[in-house]
Parts: C-alpha cells; structure tokens; sequence
C-alpha cells in the first residue's frame, strides 16, 4: 500500500514554467535566452533595493515581523487607507490561495473570466468548490455581464483580472464599478491588477477608491512585474479589514521574508525610478506592436507589459512549431494552447534587443510556416 493522498490533489493543476526544462532561473541570467514567457521586468531591481536586501541579510538569525509594520504602513500611506486595510503576501498568489482557503468550500461557487491568470482554475480544485468559467467577450475583454449572469446563490467568490492576464486587455474603473453595483454584497469580488502600472487610460488609485465604496471588494497587487521583484515573491491586497483578517487565519503567520519586506519598502522610496522604467517598458510596447502588424499578425489591445499574439487561421496547427523555432532561436514565450488560447502566443517584453531579436525570429518563423 502506498501513502494516501487528499482526493482533490488530482484536480489541482499543476504550474508550468516559464524557463525551459531543465533549466533554472540562475541558468537564464547568465545567458542571452530571451525569457518572454513570464512577464518579469526586463530591468534589475534598482541599486538602492538591492543594498537594502544586502543590509536586511546581516539579521536573518531573526523571524521577520509577522505584521510587516513598515511595508503595510508604507502602502497603507500610499494608498491612502488604514493600514488594517493592507495584507501583503508571499506573492499576490499567497492572497489569492489564502482567499479559495478562507471562502471557498464544497457547495461553494467560484465565477472567473477564461482564458484568465493561470492559477484561477486552483482555487476551486484545492477548496472542492464549484467553479463557472465565463468565455471572453469580442476583443478578449471580460464579459462582465455574463459574469453577473453566472452568480448563483452559491457563489462566493468572483476574479476580474485587470489588465487581463493572458489578453493584455484592460477594463475601466467605471465599469468595474458598475458591475459592483450589481454584484451581490455577500459575494467577494478579487480585482487582480498585477499589471495596473502599465495602463495609461485610468488612474490606477480609482480602483482603491472602489474598495472604500464596496465592501466586498479586494484590490490585489504585486511587486512582482512593475517593480522588478518576481525573485523575492512580495505582493498585497487592500480589502475589507475582515478580508485581510480572513486571510491572515489560513496562512502562516512569516509568510513574507524579511529580505522581501526590506526590498519592497525601500522600492517603494523610489516610485520615480521605477515609472521611468514602467515608461520604457511602454514604449517598447508600441515599438513591439507596430513589428507584430508589420510581420501581418494580429494583437488583442494591450495595457500590459505583454502581447497576446493571434497566429492567424492556421494558428492552431503552426502554434507549436513557432514555438520551437523560437526556443531554437534562444526566445522563450508561453504557448497559448497552454493558456485557454490555442493558436495564439503570449511574449512579454523584453529589452529593445531581445525585441528585435523576437520579432526578427517570429516573422521569419510565420513566413516558413503559413
Ligand atoms: C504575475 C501575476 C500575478 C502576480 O503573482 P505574484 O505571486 O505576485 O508574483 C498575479 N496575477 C496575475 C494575473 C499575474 O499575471
């Protein structure tokens, strides 16, 4: 007999990474592979965070503070809300399983967009809940009317993912909170904006003031992809104080390091540095988008640091092989097949370089191939 499992592990599914196999993170920085699979800043964290890293690290004998008290207090200012407000997290991924955790459970209904963020479909696997996936609207924007058309008296919990993650596409404020209007108070809604900063249509403190107004509202962010951090695993939620204490109860209490308290606070001194790069990182954008219309594919309208890149109509069935010559050619982005998007490819931006290498290696790859 071997050792017995929960039954619900099977339902789980399971994360596929963005570097190639066999690989390891340290393998790609040491080498000129283009990584475009994960939507991680292309600049090193600034100078200033990484010595405050390098100070934090002489007291790793000490338990960080469980309350993180600087890095909430920082935000809770930011913001402009009390800091009873904020629960910051091993990644804003922590927040969203803490959340299936707090709220979800046999019986229990879960309502996301699809194709959305690849960790959505866990919640409802790990929790045994229920989940209604509701298909993108024309454009590959969220359909937010069949989202409140699929609320049931179940249902507990609702995901917007905003800028959508893989489309890239982006919601205004106004109607998100239109949709809250709507949405029954009893159910939580999680607004993920892990690409907020890279939006130019609203202001992103709207969003934080809709939590003010809706009680049931969840506003989750990360340091993950503006600010360069995706190594050190730190992101927060401003919510209800009962939300943040509902997640509090289903994690452990030393969930964020101290190294990573220390970095994210110290980034948070330097918002003119890291908008400088958030401006780079658009301007590539356009820069990017202009080559993929050049090469003659089309791009569902961005506010992301990302493209999701239509292959046309034989997509599907030249999908795998422009992700081979890619790879071949040292450029890793993620499949769309493995994203809810077949015939499609998601590449995030890199430096100008490894763009025009992309966009080099991508036409000639569509051209042999169409
Ligand atoms: C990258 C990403 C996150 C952030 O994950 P972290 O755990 O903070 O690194 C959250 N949501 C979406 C949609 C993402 O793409």
């Amino acid at each position: 007999m071997s050792a017995k499992f929960n039954q619900r592990l099977a339902s789980i599914p399971g994360y596929t990474p963005g570097v190639p196999k066999g690989q390891t993170a340290e393998d790609v920085a040491g080498s000129d592979l283009a990584q475009l699979a994960s939507n991680e800043s292309p600049h090193p964290p600034l100078p200033q965070v990484v010595e405050a890293i390098g100070e934090a690290a002489t007291s790793m004998n000490r338990y960080p503070d469980p309350d993180a008290t600087r890095l909430r207090g920082r935000l809770a200012e930011i913001h402009g809300v009390g800091p009873e407000r904020i629960a910051v997290s091993n990644g804003s991924c922590e927040i969203l399983l803490a959340a299936g955790g707090a709220i979800l459970e046999p019986g229990a209904g879960v309502v996301y967009a699809w194709p959305a963020f690849s960790m959505y479909p866990n919640l409802a696997a790990m929790a045994g809940a229920d989940e209604v996936r509701v298909p993108l609207a024309e454009g590959e924007v969220h359909d937010l009317e069949a989202m409140l058309a699929a609320i049931t008296p179940e249902t507990r919990l609702v995901m917007v993912c905003n800028p959508n993650n893989p489309t890239a596409t982006y919601l205004p404020h106004s109607e998100v909170g239109a949709f809250l209007e709507r949405v029954p108070p009893e159910v939580t809604v999680i607004l993920d904006e892990a690409y907020i900063e890279f939006q130019q249509g609203d202001d992103p403190s709207g969003s934080v003031r809709l939590v003010e107004e809706f009680d049931n509202l969840v506003v989750l962010r990360t340091f993950s992809k503006s600010h360069s951090l995706a190594g050190l695993r730190v992101g927060y939620s401003i919510s209800s104080p009962e939300f943040k204490a509902a997640v509090d109860a289903v994690r452990q209490p030393f969930s964020v390091n101290a190294l990573a308290q220390a970095a994210a606070t110290e980034a948070l001194d330097h918002e003119a540095a890291i908008n400088g790069q958030i401006a780079a990182s658009i301007a590539e954008r356009e820069r990017v988008e202009a080559g993929f219309a050049a090469i003659g594919l089309e791009t569902a309208e961005t506010a992301a640091n990302f493209s999701w890149v239509s292959l046309g109509e034989r997509g599907e069935q030249i999908e795998q092989a422009v992700v081979a010559d890619l790879a071949a050619a040292g450029i890793v982005v993620r499949p769309g097949r493995l994203l809810g998007g077949p015939g499609r490819l998601r590449i995030s931006y890199g430096t100008r370089e490894e763009n025009d290498r992309m966009l080099a290696s991508l036409g000639e790859s569509v051209g042999r191939h169409s």
